[in-house]
């Protein structure tokens, strides 16, 4: 029977870890699909506050957990398939083990969609972004592509001509789901050229970054080269709430809703993270709920020592 079991080991998880670990309250941490999360797979980060010259993600990642393990915090890797948050202890299964957990912590992130190109992923952190805040800045002065058709794509591209001599908008329809207000801002923006209905057909990366892309025409079929040393994708995040489906509040999108800072409809289970975030989703702000979540678990075991 565990204290506390935080699903999740990205920065919301291991943040949580640390605080309940502190605490003594010996939490277990289970890893999830993506151990490290969404930072595991980013390079340079240079907002996260206290590293003046930036840290690699996955550095920052694995000093979070060393300092959880030091204060006495458990891992196991694997994925939830399975929680019973009927009663209490809660029952948390992953794989073909079941623990059982007096309180939990939901910290199980989202994931950036991608194109489903050849070579994609390996490019994270190499010419291709998944968000702009973290990244724009590496790309000043030269051309990059935002892809996607929603506000974030929008969003970024005007946020990202900042730092870029040239932004190329490529959504493959010409509609855009976007607001109105959000689409005039980037179309009015004299360095964003939208290129529709475009979608991409090959990331070119011949040095092992990315230095164009290849777009074809959902229209006329037509390919069109583009030179970019940097490509945003922007088609939207799946928060990894699958398993809390009819068992945690959640929105249209599957986001869980927190209540009053970490908490949830069902007490004892409190929610951190990118799981509960689509608007702000920085290192700093899920380390920031994950301190929250251990903070109100702690509270709540306090209350219901029996
Ligand atoms: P979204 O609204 O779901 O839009 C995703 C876009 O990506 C769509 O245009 C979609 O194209 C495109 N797309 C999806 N899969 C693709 C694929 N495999 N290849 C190419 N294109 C693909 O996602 P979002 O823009 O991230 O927004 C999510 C939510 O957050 C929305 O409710 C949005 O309003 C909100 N949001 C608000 C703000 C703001 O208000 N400041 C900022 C960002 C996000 P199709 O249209 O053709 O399907």
């Amino acid at each position: 029977m565990y204290n506390v079991v935080i699903i999740g080991s990205g920065c919301a998880g291991l943040t949580a870890a640390i605080y309940s670990a502190r605490a003594n309250l010996k939490p277990l941490v289970i890893d999830g699909h993506e151990q490290g999360g969404q930072l595991a797979i980013t390079t340079h980060v240079e907002n996260y506050p206290g590293f003046p010259d930036g840290i690699l993600g996955p550095e920052l990642i694995e000093n979070m957990r060393k300092q959880a393990q030091k204060f006495g915090a458990e891992f196991k890797a694997g994925a939830v398939s399975e929680v019973d948050l009927t009663h209490r202890p809660f029952k948390i299964t992953a794989g073909k083990d079941i623990y059982e957990t007096k309180a939990l912590i939901v910290a199980a992130g989202a994931t950036a969609r991608l194109l489903g190109l050849k070579g994609e992923r390996e490019l994270i952190g190499r010419g291709l972004s998944t968000c702009a805040t973290c990244d724009g800045y590496f790309f000043r002065g030269k051309p990059i592509a935002v892809v996607g058709g929603g506000d974030s794509a929008m969003e970024e591209a005007s946020f990202l001509t900042r730092y870029a001599s040239k932004v190329y908008l490529v959504h493959r329809r010409n509609e855009f789901r976007a607001s109105k207000i959000m689409i005039d801002r980037a179309k009015t923006n004299e360095k964003i050229e939208f290129l529709t209905p475009f979608a991409v057909e090959a990331i070119h990366a011949p040095n092992g970054h990315v230095d164009g892309a290849k777009l074809r025409s959902v229209q006329t079929n037509e390919t069109r080269d583009i030179a970019v040393d940097g490509l945003f994708v922007a088609i939207g995040h799946d928060p990894n709430s699958t398993v809390f489906k009819g068992k945690l509040e959640m929105d249209a999108n599957g986001y869980l809703i927190a209540k009053h800072g970490s908490l949830t409809s069902v007490p004892g289970v409190f929610i951190a993270g990118d799981v509960q975030d689509h608007r702000y989703r920085q290192a700093v702000t899920a380390a920031g709920s994950g301190c929250m979540a251990a903070l109100d678990a702690e509270k709540f075991l306090e209350e219901h020592k029996d």
